[in-house]
């Protein structure tokens, strides 16, 4: 220990939530000290999230593509060597850490250390590193922990891979299983089901509820699942007691219709995919900063309910995506600068989310389900893929884009797609909401030709 640290801000955690904040308010003239476990920048995103699990189902994809239309003349679909689809995922997390290095380097205002950190006052942290405890005083905290993954207390679940796992740098699964039992029909879960199962493993997915992918809207996860391979079978209402290893690899023992009756499935791997829950760093509580079951409160401000401690990205559960933290961690920053004024808010109503299968669906803003659920009247705009060009080209005619408006006004509410490019074209549509943009703008923007998005103008041109 070495007497207490001053700095202007202290950030618990390097993700998403934590360094764009770092270098907007680095830039402005503060001085940061981030401090994360991990001691690299980029969170769990980079870790074992979104790009090394989207770096693998592009290989997925490709795959997919390539079998189609008779495989090209090309001998049969493409065989794959899942050790060399981990070494790219391995390089591409590389490039990226390598990156931030240099781009962290360059802004001599953020320190970066690597530990864990502890609140022990309202303004002061201890930061538990490898050479122990240095403490740290701060005028504002941000605390931008991320969340971890849940493991349910299932017997034997210590058998089960996670996805950190499969996606992890040098993760611990290299080969590709030759069966795959998924324990869990969440985002992370589908997602994997449809990536390994496009590169060869035979899948099974195990979800208690009546469908995947709950809470998403209905209508939009039934026309995904009537789209996803029918070879990756997807069970449902299906309770798992327990794992237990075997002989032929991993038994899961479950209930599925007849109560009481426990059938026995045996895969060469097992997974567990069951959700993540938010980190809350040690001593905050005690200070009387709000916990729910979501994660620390936060106003649109990024506020707690202590003024001066932000918390920005998974850890206060408002939108857990990465981009929902980058803004939000945007948000903070210009609150920080604002002083005791608020300048900017969080918008979670203009977040896209997307749920990468193959194919995948995407979504924001208001959803027919929610729109009905909550009785708010709306006008909607189909467009079907089976019309497209791009869709035809790439033999991906499922699917489409609905979009919903206010009547009257033709304002444009949300939408959700299914289908080719759905990951893409969200993110048009979402600007869209976020700029209040009406059926008649969207209907007379040129969009791109040979391009799926063509489709967003030809959904709001149905009203008309
Ligand atoms: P987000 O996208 O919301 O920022 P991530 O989960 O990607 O979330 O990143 C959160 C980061 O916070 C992770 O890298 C994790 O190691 C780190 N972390 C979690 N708890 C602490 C803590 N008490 N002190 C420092 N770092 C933490």
């Amino acid at each position: 220990m070495s007497g207490i640290q001053e700095v202007d801000v202290v950030m618990a955690g390097a993700g998403g939530g934590a360094y764009p904040a770092a270098f907007r308010l680095a830039r402005a003239g503060m001085t940061v000290l981030m401090a994360d476990i991990k001691g690299v920048m980029s969170g769990n995103c980079l870790a074992e999230g979104c790009v090394p699990s989207k770096t693998v189902r592009e290989v997925a994809h490709h795959r997919l593509r390539q079998g189609r239309f008779g495989g090209y003349g090309l001998p049969g679909t493409l065989g794959v060597d899942y050790g060399k689809v981990v070494a790219h995922k391995d390089n591409v997390q590389r490039l990226r850490y390598d990156q931030h290095k240099v781009e962290l380097s360059a802004e001599p205002k953020i320190r970066l250390v690597k530990g864990r950190v502890r609140f022990l006052d309202a303004h002061t942290v201890a930061v538990d590193g490898e050479r122990g405890e240095d403490r740290y005083r701060a005028r504002f905290i941000l605390v931008a922990s991320g969340s971890d993954i849940v493991v349910p207390p299932l017997p034997g679940a210590e058998f089960c891979l996670t996805s950190r796992d499969l996606f992890a740098l040098s993760p611990t699964l290299t080969s590709l299983p030759a069966s795959l039992g998924i324990i869990g029909g969440g985002y992370i879960g589908l997602e994997t089901a449809s990536m390994l199962g496009a590169l060869g493993s035979r899948v099974t997915l195990f979800e208690q509820g009546a469908r995947v992918l709950t809470g998403m809207d209905g209508k939009m996860v039934g026309e995904l699942v009537s789209l996803l391979d029918p070879s990756i079978e997807i069970l449902t209402e299906v309770h798992v007691r327990e794992v237990r290893k075997s002989s032929g690899g991993y038994d899961i023992l479950f209930v599925h219709g007849e109560p009481g009756e426990i059938k026995t499935r045996t895969f060469e791997r097992v997974m567990v995919a069951a959700g993540r829950r938010p980190v809350i760093p040690e001593g905050l509580s005690a200070l009387g900063i709000e916990v729910a079951k979501k994660g620390i409160v936060a106003d649109p401000a990024m506020r707690t309910t202590l003024p001066h401690v932000y918390a920005a990205g998974d850890v206060n559960g408002i939108t857990p995506l990465f981009h929902a933290a980058v803004r939000q961690s945007l948000v903070a920053a210009h609150n920080i600068l604002g002083g005791e004024a608020s300048c900017d808010y969080f918008d979670p109503g203009a977040v896209p989310t997307t749920v990468f299968t193959l194919p995948e669906a995407a979504y924001v803003g208001l959803v027919p389900e929610t729109a009905r659920k909550r009785g708010i009247p709306f006008l909607s705009g189909r467009y079907d893929f089976a019309e497209d060009s791009r869709a035809q080209i790439l033999g991906e005619t499922g699917g489409g884009i609905t979009l919903l408006f206010e009547p009257g006004s033709l304002r444009l509410l949300g939408g959700t797609i299914v289908g080719v490019d759905a990951g893409n074209l969200i993110g048009e549509i979402g600007l869209a909401l976020a700029g209040g943009l009406t059926a008649r703008d969207l209907a007379t923007y040129a969009d791109q030709h040979p391009m799926a998005a063509e489709g967003i103008g030809r959904a709001a041109r149905s009203l008309f």
